[in-house]
């Protein structure tokens, strides 16, 4: 991660969508790169165990880089594993390679939570906390 641009300031901090949420720090332009989606590269069939176990508690950490691997934030994550998804996000994600980008889907403001959306394709049974009266399940 070093020798690149500077990523925006951001900082973990209570959400009104869900228990910990992501903010800005200072105002981000469009398409900048925020963070990388950090943690341990597992295969599909070990995130499919893990993310059984993590859905039981209400949780969703393992986050698909293509047909091979996945990332599971729960084990060596960073702080991109506490952005809230959004139906409406003001972010979204881009792979490169084995790392997974999370970017400004517009301009962001100083203080404005963090959010994208997680595209899940497992279950869902966990109801989404995006806005009032959001009736999706992830
Ligand atoms: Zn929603």
């Amino acid at each position: 991660m070093s020798g690149g641009p500077r990523l925006p300031r951001i900082a973990r901090r209570r959400s009104k969508l869900h228990g910990w949420g992501v903010f800005a720090l200072e105002p981000i332009n469009k398409n900048k790169r925020i963070i990388d989606y950090a943690g341990e590269l597992v295969d599909h069939k070990e995130s499919l165990e893990r993310e059984t176990a993590y859905l039981a508690r209400g949780e969703i950490w393992c986050f698909t880089v293509n047909s091979r691997w996945v990332r599971d934030a729960n084990v060596g994550g960073n702080v991109a594993r506490f952005i809230n998804h959004a139906c409406r996000p003001n972010c979204y994600s881009e792979t490169a390679g084995r790392t997974i980008w999370i970017r400004a889907a517009r301009r962001i403001e100083a203080g404005e939570e963090l959010t994208y959306d997680y595209y899940t394709d497992g279950e869902r049974i966990i109801p989404c906390r995006c806005r009032p009266g959001c009736t999706r399940k992830l």
